[in-house]
């Protein structure tokens, strides 16, 4: 339990008196933490922390890697600004060591400043500066992880970089026309293209399998068991969902993803019909929400590779590549394969800029007549359509 003194030697509270002090140990929980575990995700909803004993790390996931961006020592508060400003968290912290935290909920936070409006002051003024901190790390955009040397109407190109954006790496794409293309690549430009080059290990990779550039930037590609409670297949919107509330149960889940997490709504600009998001949502910000929630929540992701066989006597699923789980449910969310146009030319056509879309309403309306449906794309090679189903013409 948390000490009358213990709560004196917090700064916003070192003018509280005997009685307010003992009243404030009674209602605030002692948390203790191992090396590692998180006291707060980004997303959680406010309270008011104070690190009585260790060290807090804190928590921005940057292109979707959790990294450090900052700390707190003992003494330090942690919730200042969600508790000023009535947000929820905006990054999340967790223990660097073993770690002890005082937390008082918001309403008892706000029962205490009726009763002493001083501490209230105090609050304000050290989320005030906080804010600036929380500034800093925003600007603080961290350098591209990859660059991309490709044509803008190369398949193989637009397919690099759309599996980059669906990972959430940040990159730097130039092509072989641009003038400072060489100076900027740091050598003379090669003639088998696309490119990719990972800027940490300075890997330089001539039309790269996607696998391989996953595995250069650390994404995750083997599973970690082989045995699991849940294996989920396709990390589309019904994957993601399935390991939410999988590894909410506690169930041991991993989702087997032959690209990259998102699914066919990964790429969709808005989405208006999805339940929670009154304003819409892009299918990228759905689908980076749904892995941060999914990940947090405990499972296992794999990007790049492919359940390619399923033997449902022993439940074990084998993946592309050599490696076979086993599972108690296995969960197949792999989506659907459209149709192809079977036209001459349709696989030089493919990913280039141009889709096409038609919902049945829109066939049946069309029916007799030559009809087209066009969803410019704003950034080459990816699709901008708010949806196929209300976009025929
Ligand atoms: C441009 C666009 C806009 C859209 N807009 C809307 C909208 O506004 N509203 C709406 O309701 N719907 C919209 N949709 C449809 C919506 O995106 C889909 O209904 C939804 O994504 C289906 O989700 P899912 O998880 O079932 O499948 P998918 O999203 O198709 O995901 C399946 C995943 O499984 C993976 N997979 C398949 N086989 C394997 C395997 N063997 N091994 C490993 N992985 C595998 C795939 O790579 C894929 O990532 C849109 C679709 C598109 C393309």
């Amino acid at each position: 339990m948390v000490t009358a003194d213990e709560i004196r030697s917090v700064s916003i509270f070192s003018d509280l008196g005997p009685a307010e002090c003992e009243r404030l140990a009674r209602t605030a929980a002692d948390i203790r933490l191992q090396a590692g575990e998180y006291a707060i995700h980004a997303g959680d909803e406010r309270a008011l922390y104070a690190v009585l004993e260790g060290r807090l790390e804190t928590i921005g996931v940057v292109d979707g890697i959790a990294r450090v961006v900052g700390g707190r020592a003992a003494g330090d508060l942690v919730g200042e600004v969600p508790i000023a400003f009535g947000t929820p968290f905006p990054l999340g912290f967790r223990a660097a060591e073993q770690t002890r935290l005082l937390r008082l909920s918001a309403q008892d936070y706000h029962a205490l400043v009726a009763a002493v409006p001083a501490v209230g002051v105090k609050l304000g003024a050290l989320a005030r500066d906080r804010i600036g901190g929380l500034q800093g790390i925003t600007a603080d955009r961290p350098p591209p992880r990859a660059l991309v040397l490709g044509e803008r109407w190369d398949p193989a190109c637009a397919q690099l970089r759309r599996f980059l954006d669906r990972n959430q790496v940040t990159f730097t794409w130039i092509t072989p026309d641009t003038p400072e293309a060489a100076e900027h690549f740091g050598e003379p430009l090669p003639e088998e293209l696309p490119v990719v080059r990972i800027v940490d290990g300075h890997w330089t990779l001539p039309r790269p399998e996607h696998r391989r550039v996953a595995e250069l930037l650390g994404l995750t590609t083997h599973p970690r068991a082989r045995e699991y409670d849940a294996v989920i297949v396709g990390a589309g919107p019904a994957g993601l969902a399935a390991a939410v509330y999988g590894a909410s149960e506690g169930l041991r889940t991993i989702v087997v993803e032959r690209e990259a997490p998102g699914g066919q709504a990964g790429t969709s600009s808005r989405i208006e019909n999805y339940l929670g998001f009154p304003s819409g949502v892009s299918g990228d910000e759905l689908a980076s929400r749904a892995l941060e929630q999914a990940r947090r929540l405990g499972a296992e992701i794999l990007v790049t590779r492919s359940v390619s066989a399923i033997d449902p006597s022993t439940r074990e699923l084998h993946l592309d590549g050599g490696d076979a789980l086993t599972a108690q449910t296995i969960i197949l969310a792999c989506g659907v394969s459209w149709r192809q146009l079977p036209i001459e030319g349709f696989d030089r056509l493919i990913g280039k800029g141009v889709a096409y879309g038609a919902a049945r309403s829109g066939r049946r309306t069309c029916t007799g007549s030559t009809s087209t449906s066009w969803a410019p794309a704003t950034q080459p090679g990816r699709l901008r359509s708010s949806s196929p189903h209300t976009r025929a013409a």
